[in-house]
């Protein structure tokens, strides 16, 4: 093993938090696992981590502590809440958090743990699920340079391209903006999808075509399919999406920096909620389309 073994409290392991755990597991750490959920705990466990019955539990002992949470709150209640990480901090005095969330609550934060001696690197990753399954990630990180180094040979086991990209909070920032770049990709892709079908050309040929040329993205690669044949299953969830996009529209906000797209997408997104797809993957934006148009009316659910 190329990297030092290090112990890590891993908190949250739904979609992206399991396959990223079960990676450090693979690379030679030790994992200590916890999530509310205590049935994810009994998968991770079956792969090797150690069980935790509490976030105080997992961070026992650890080198670092990583969250993979869905939203600010949960990562604000590990973190300030009842046996939280300001008071049962890891041995190592690190927490790396890879959830999206907001920048600015990070740097409350980072304030609030560095004042107790507790260093946290804001480190989102995108990829989606294919890419915490292969460790492929590619992680924004935020913070000191050293917590960066230090957290480097952990960040190794999930991920490819990883970057220190400034300080606390940075790292959601980039990753806001990334977002906002899938998100209108997304739209470009469904409109281009449903004038395709309305002229009849045959969509998964024109996919094939758009992805050796200029239009091609990651979106069209690996959305697209499911797109086509309106398979609407989990993976990356239209709740998810929206969540990030009223992240990146406050710090907008709060920047004065007009973003127009956005905004027109977020509309696209909150139809596709309204209708009962908040559940699903982003594909199921097309869905939204399928009504717009009038055309190939599906069922929603997966
Ligand atoms: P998820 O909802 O599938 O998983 C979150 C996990 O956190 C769940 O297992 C949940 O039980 C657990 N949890 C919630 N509150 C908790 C608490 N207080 N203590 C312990 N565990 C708790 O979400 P996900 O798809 O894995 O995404 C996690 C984060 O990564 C989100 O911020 C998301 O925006 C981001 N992200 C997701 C993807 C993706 O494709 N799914 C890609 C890149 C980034």
């Amino acid at each position: 093993m190329a990297e030092a073994r290090q112990t890590v409290g891993f908190i949250g392991l739904g979609t992206m938090g399991r396959e990223m755990a079960a990676n450090l597991l693979r690379a030679g750490h030790a994992v200590r696992a916890y999530d509310v959920v205590p049935a994810a705990v009994e998968a991770l466990a079956a792969q090797g981590a150690i069980a935790a019955g509490s976030l105080a539990e997992a961070a026992e002992g650890a080198d670092i502590v990583v969250t993979m949470l869905p939203d600010t709150p949960q990562v604000e209640e590990v973190v300030y809440g009842p046996g939280g990480l300001l008071a049962s901090p890891p041995r190592g005095r690190l927490v790396v958090d890879m959830s999206t969330i907001s920048p600015q609550a990070v740097r409350r934060m980072h304030a609030d743990l560095a004042a107790a001696g507790i260093d946290l690197l804001d480190a989102p990753v995108s990829g989606g699920p294919q890419g915490a399954r292969a460790a492929t990630l590619t992680i924004m990180a935020g913070g000191s340079r050293a917590a960066f180094d230090r957290a480097l040979p952990v960040l190794r086991g999930m991920g490819t391209t990883i970057t220190h990209v400034g300080d606390s909070g940075a790292g959601q920032t980039v990753k806001l903006c990334n977002q906002l770049i899938c998100g209108i990709n997304l739209q470009a892709i469904c409109e281009a999808l449903a004038l395709g079908r309305a002229c009849g050309v045959d969509l998964d040929q024109m996919r094939e075509v758009l992805l050796g040329g200029s239009a091609a993205s990651w979106m069209l690669d690996r959305l697209g399919p499911a797109m086509i044949s309106g398979d609407a299953g989990a993976g990356f969830r239209i709740d998810l999406m929206l969540k990030d996009l009223r992240l990146v529209q406050e710090l907008a906000y709060g920047k004065a920096v007009p973003l127009p797209a956005t905004a027109l997408v977020t509309s696209q997104y909150l139809d596709a909620r309204a209708h009962g797809e908040g559940g699903n993957g982003n594909q199921a934006l097309f869905r939204v389309y399928d009504r717009m148009s009038g055309q190939a009316p599906s069922p929603s659910g997966g």
